[in-house]
């Protein structure tokens, strides 16, 4: 049975530490489902086209990663798509506390799917999209904590 992983987010947008969390998972699975998910109560700071369109641009030549959008519950999309694995990065204490409910509420939702967590490399630690949007708002630069391919104007 083909391993397959869904790596659900905002992706608002694409980090260097989403894109180190997916690479480092390669590996690991057999293909890796990238699933953006559209939050209906909260408006996103980049359109969803332009945000699944950066993701598919940096996996452009690793044919095992797909990019889709989703709204509602993570594990109907899992059960929808026949993944048995959602894939998660930890970057701190405050990561775990709020990955632990989620992967339990998940697990009593879906046995069958099994969480998996890689700790992300140190230099991406303190890095997250919402300071990536600040700096953009701003007018600073980002583009060395955004995936090389990736031209945000
Ligand atoms: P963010 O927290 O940056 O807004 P998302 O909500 O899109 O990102 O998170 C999707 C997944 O990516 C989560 O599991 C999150 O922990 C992980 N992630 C986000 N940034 C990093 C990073 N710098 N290093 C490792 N994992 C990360």
């Amino acid at each position: 049975m083909e391993r397959i992983a869904l790596f659900p987010g905002s992706f608002d947008p694409i980090t260097r530490g989403h894109e180190s969390i997916v690479r480092r998972a390669l590996p690991l699975f057999d293909k890796i489902i990238v699933a953006i998910g559209v939050n209906e109560e909260k408006k996103s700071f980049f359109p969803l086209e332009k945000r699944k369109a950066w993701i598919e641009t940096v996996f452009a030549s690793a044919g095992q990663v797909e990019v889709v959008t989703y709204t509602g519950l993570t594990v109907h999309l899992c059960r929808e798509l026949n993944v048995g694995f959602i894939l998660r990065g930890l970057r701190t204490s405050a990561d775990f506390e709020f990955e632990r409910s989620i992967g339990q509420m998940n697990k009593k939702m879906l046995p069958g799917v099994e969480t998996v967590f890689l700790l992300t490399t140190p230099e991406y630690t303190a890095l997250n999209s919402h300071i990536v949007r600040d700096i953009i708002r701003h007018g600073g630069d980002a583009s060395s904590f955004i995936p090389v391919g990736v031209h945000i104007d």
